[in-house]
């Protein structure tokens, strides 16, 4: 396959980052992640993946904002905005013919999170505290 090279988001240049084997691009800019077909899945399952996250939501929230037009830096097919089926503040964008996966900065964590069993109820008990 060929290396995915332009970031879907802010057309930044991604880099090759590996994590148990897995290759992933992470944008140099916006630090969000192109995951290949079901990359997304096995990583969330292998300790320790979530450094590949290197940014946080606050950095990435300018480019979350990019909903449209937003093409597969793969096969440049439009992708389909998802919302995860567990823990609804998390969108995605999935490319509806490859199956590649783009999570912006800070996403991943939560997934990851949220795999772990501490995600809504973490997240909750922070918002809860924060207000006063
Ligand atoms: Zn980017
Ligand atoms: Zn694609």
């Amino acid at each position: 396959m060929k290396p995915v090279t332009i970031c879907p988001k802010c057309a930044g240049s991604l880099e090759q980052v590996v994590c148990a084997g897995i290759e992933v691009d992470r944008c140099r800019y916006c630090k969000g992640i192109w995951f290949d077909s079901l990359e997304v899945e096995t990583l969330k399952a292998v300790k320790g993946s979530e450094s590949l996250d290197i940014g946080n939501l606050k950095i990435s929230s300018n480019v979350d904002k990019i909903t449209e037009h937003v093409d597969c830096p793969r096969c440049h097919r439009h992708m389909i905005r998802m919302v995860d089926i567990d823990q609804h503040c998390i969108w995605y964008e999935k490319c509806p013919a490859c199956y590649g996966v783009w999570l912006d900065a800070g996403e991943f964590k939560n997934f990851k999170d949220n795999f772990n069993g501490q995600g809504i109820v973490g997240q909750a008990k922070k918002i809860f505290r924060r207000k006063r």
